[in-house]
């Protein structure tokens, strides 16, 4: 069984490709095999792995209906862990979906041969808006992870992504769940950032995440490396904060290890 996994959120800077990363490498070192999906035109996931951006090497033809997704699968330095990387091209396909009879289901029906191939989990890394690449990957997913940044209107930007949320459930995916809640960029000097958590925690007790991911120089540093933080810092606060996080998501979602 592959647990499909989406990270998206209209906000842009929340921490959606630094949790992608460090999720997709923490699932794989706890023999997890997992496999990150860049669908963000930045590539910022793509470059955050070590990996450049090429032409003709991200999901950009199979969401067109030609090739196979599988065939555009690179390894990474993880041994269980893969990438299909992203690159600028992507950024038309908004458009070009948008012109097809069904612009909302193809990533789903290019996505249907790589559940089949042995990953325990397939994880998303959106782009910066609910477009149409966000949409197909809530429509394709299992569950919405969303990271959300401890700061000042937090709140109102979750109640809208739930809102989204419930349309998709009502129409094109009726499996769709909200899998929780990340806090990232938690900064202890602030009032603030306590308060945000203090509020999400009192309405969404069930959804958000007991692991709250610091502010950290080290992991803003880790991607102009190419590494993840498990790389880059091990010992690091933000290490140990995305590790106790993976365990949570391991526990609620209770993965296993991938058959290969
Ligand atoms: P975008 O919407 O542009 O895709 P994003 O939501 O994916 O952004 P990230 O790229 O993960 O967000 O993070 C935005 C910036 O903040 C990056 O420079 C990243 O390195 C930095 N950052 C992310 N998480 C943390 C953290 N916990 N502490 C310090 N810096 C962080
Ligand atoms: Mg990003």
């Amino acid at each position: 069984m592959t647990t499909l996994f989406t990270i998206a959120n209209q906000k842009g800077g929340v921490g959606k490709t630094t949790t992608a990363i460090n999720l997709a490498v923490a699932l794989a070192r706890k023999k997890i095999r997992t496999l990150l999906i860049d669908l963000d035109p930045q590539g910022n996931a793509t470059s955050g792995l070590g990996f450049d951006r090429e032409e003709g090497k991200s999901l950009y033809r199979p969401l067109h209906g030609e090739g196979n997704a599988r065939d555009f699968v690179l390894h990474s330095r993880e041994p269980l862990l893969d990438l299909i990387p992203s690159e600028t091209d992507l950024s038309a396909i908004e458009f070009e979906l948008g012109q097809k009879s069904d612009p909302l289901t193809q990533l789903k029906r290019c996505i249907e041969p790589l559940r089949r191939a042995d990953y325990s989990v397939i994880l998303i890394d959106c782009p910066p808006s609910m477009g149409i690449l966000s949409m197909n990957s809530l429509v394709a997913a299992d569950a919405l992870l969303v990271a959300l940044q401890c700061e000042y209107l937090a709140m109102e930007g979750l109640s809208q992504i739930l809102k989204i949320v419930e349309k998709v459930k009502q129409g094109p995916n009726h499996n769709l769940k909200v899998g929780g809640i990340l806090m990232t960029m938690f900064d202890i000097r602030t009032n603030l950032s306590t308060q945000v958590v203090e509020d999400v925690k009192k309405h969404f007790p069930a959804l958000i995440f007991k692991t709250v991911i610091p502010r950290s120089v080290r992991l803003s540093e880790a991607p102009s490396f190419g590494q993840s933080i498990f790389e880059y810092d091990p010992v690091s606060s933000g290490a140990k904060a995305y590790m106790q996080f993976t365990k949570e998501v391991i526990r609620r979602f209770q993965l296993t290890l991938g058959a290969l």
